[in-house]
């Protein structure tokens, strides 16, 4: 870039300003030259023609040419001022008859080719301008015809530019005084407009370097001083605009870090212009190589109906209607996890793209699905086995009294089932999906322990079981008083149910630490089937189906037990105990 200094900006219209102004003045310079030498030309030929005349006059009166005595001219030479003045006296056939300045006359050559000789023979009078080959002098020759002969007048031609300065020095004063004065007014206006050229270029550089510019900058009261206030003002407030959009872009940046979707912004063109950190980590787990340009996506499998999409609506196809915007959603599902993939085209074509990780929900949702079929299912049963005995007897009626009351009975245990099962459902949701209902509080885990122990007494009586409790009085946990019961109620019922007569229960609080009791369920019954281990706290899951049935179970046990203890933010594990029996590890929060 050319640096354009305050001062090389204000020399160089003093340049120009000084080059127009001598342009101008040799323009008027020349043109009073050439008037005054056309004046003083006429002028000098007033003097010639009226000295010619004289020399005519004084020929005539003294009859000089008849008489031969063409010397006397010399006598009016002589009274002439100035002492250049030539005369000659030409025949009219070219012959020179006298000459003030040649003594022998018969030795100059015709003198009928002269220009002011051939003039002054067509028109009388002529004169003619050129350097004397006797003299070697600029002339100044004027020739008049007479009667018989020419009268030659010649002075020595000196109209010269000196002369004429010397006769126009006023003038030259004058324009002198002009380009003075014009120069001081010049250089006070190019002060004023150089100080606002500077301003704007000091700012213009500046700006240019992103350099801080304050929001001031004085400049002269003047029309480019106005304008270049307004270019700073204007430029201000852009920089003003494009801080808060950059300042917006970054909130917006955090807040879609902050969000748990992957969002990527495109232009039209398909370059991205925003994008987030979840979105780089979605594409990365999807791609399962190393896409870690969002571009990648234009190119990867998994988003073949996004690129199908948006192939469909390429930019300025159609008008795009705010209230309209092309949008596609779709899942795919990646390894064990599931993802949400949504699009939106805005007005201007560009548009972003939006990753969720929907594996919870998805899950959840093909999980509430089994579930709601097994639930079917397994109402189907006892309302199909209540169903039955109605039926048996509506169409065996009238039936004995014995009878019916078998049917009613049955007709009986089965609406329990259908009540607990239900019992169990609900209970099994509310822990999921309103677990925050359940009302926490200090709990005496021995209270809890006795309460089922005085609960299931006569069952365990009936079948020999052996109860111990190690849990101590001091043992408090924080938890929900139902919810707790609910989880010991259900391992004892197991016990009672599957692990068969005779066996032994024993309840410890093995281990404690600053947040949680372990506490170890052991039966000394039957104890699991070892495949069928890991999968117990499923729900509905069984390990024998008819003997379940029998026993009134829901196969929904174990995983309200689960779900319970994980929301006293416990954990728990089960295992066979080498001895025989069972065993159930579980830890319950202190606090
Ligand atoms: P249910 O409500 O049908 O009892 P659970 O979820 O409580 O269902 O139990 C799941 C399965 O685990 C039962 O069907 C049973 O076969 C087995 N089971 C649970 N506890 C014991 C135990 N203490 N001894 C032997 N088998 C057990």
């Amino acid at each position: 870039m050319v640096k354009v200094s305050r001062k090389s900006f204000r020399t160089r219209i003093f340049f120009y300003f000084f080059v127009i102004f001598v342009l101008f003045t040799l323009a008027i310079l020349s043109f009073q030259y050439q008037r005054e030498k056309k004046y003083r030309s006429s002028r000098l030929e007033n003097t010639l023609d009226y000295t010619a005349q004289l020399t005519e006059r004084f020929i005539e009166r003294n009859q000089l040419i008849s008489s031969g005595n063409l010397s006397r001219i010399h006598e009016i030479r002589e009274i002439l001022p100035g002492e250049s003045t030539r005369i000659t006296v030409i025949g009219l056939d070219g012959v020179v008859l006298f000459d003030s300045s040649v003594e022998d006359v018969e030795l100059m050559e015709n003198h009928l080719d002269r220009p002011e000789v051939q003039k002054a023979l067509l028109e009388k009078t002529g004169s003619n301008i050129r350097k004397s080959e006797t003299t070697n002098q600029e002339y100044y020759y004027y020739a008049r015809q007479y009667p018989g002969h020419f009268v030659r007048i010649a002075v020595v031609y000196d109209i010269e530019i000196r002369n004429f300065l010397k006769a126009g020095q006023f003038f030259i004063v004058f324009i002198v005084g002009a380009f003075a004065i014009i120069g001081l007014i010049l250089y006070l206006v190019t002060g004023q407009l150089s100080l606002a050229v500077t301003r704007l270029k000091d700012f213009s550089v500046r700006a240019a370097k992103d350099e801080v510019i304050e929001s001031e900058v004085h400049f002269p009261d003047n029309e480019l001083g106005i304008i270049g206030s307004q270019i700073v003002r204007i430029f201000h407030n852009l920089k003003n605009a494009k801080d808060k959009l950059a300042l917006e872009q970054e909130k917006l940046l955090n807040h879609l870090n902050v969000l748990n979707e992957g969002i990527v912004f495109f232009n039209k063109n398909k370059q991205k212009t925003l994008v987030n950190r979840h979105f780089i980590q979605y594409l990365y787990f999807i791609s399962k190589e190393s896409a870690l340009n969002p571009e990648d996506i234009f190119r990867m499998e998994e988003f073949k109906r996004l690129n199908e999409f948006l192939l469909a609506n390429p930019a300025g196809s159609s008008v795009i209607k705010p209230d309209a915007l092309p949008w596609l959603e779709y899942v795919i599902p990646s390894g064990d996890r599931f993802f949400k993939v949504q699009c939106i085209i805005f007005q201007d074509f560009s548009f972003e793209v939006i990753l969720t990780d929907i594996t919870r929900l998805e899950k959840r949702r093909l999980m509430k699905q089994q579930l709601t079929s097994n639930i079917a299912h397994e109402l189907k049963t006892p309302l199909a086995s209540i169903k039955g005995y109605l039926e048996t007897m509506i169409n065996h009626w009238p039936v004995p009294p014995d009878k019916q009351r078998y049917f009613i009975e049955k007709a009986y245990l089965q609406s329990e089932r259908l009540t607990s099962l239900i019992n169990d459902v609900s209970l099994l949701n509310n822990i999921e999906d309103a677990g925050e209902l359940f009302r926490f509080k200090t709990v005496m885990l021995k209270e809890i322990v006795d309460d089922v122990h005085g609960n299931f007494a006569d069952r365990m009586n009936l079948h020999s079981i052996n109860f111990r409790s190690y849990v101590s009085d001091e043992i408090e946990v924080k938890g929900n008083e139902s919810l707790l019961f609910s989880i010991f109620q259900n391992l004892v019922e197991n016990s009672i149910n599957y692990g068969g007569n005779g066996i032994t229960i024993e309840i410890r609080v093995y281990h404690s630490d600053e947040l949680y009791y372990y506490i170890s369920y052991v039966d000394t019954g039957n104890g699991i089937p070892e495949e069928h281990l890991s999968r117990i706290f499923e729900r509905f899951y069984r390990v024998d189906h008819g003997r379940t049935r029998e026993s009134g179970g829901t196969g929904l046990g174990l995983a309200i037990v689960k779900n319970a203890v994980q929301l006293h933010k416990g954990e728990i594990s089960v295992r066979n105990r080498p001895e025989g029996g069972v065993e159930f590890l579980f830890s319950l929060s202190r606090k």
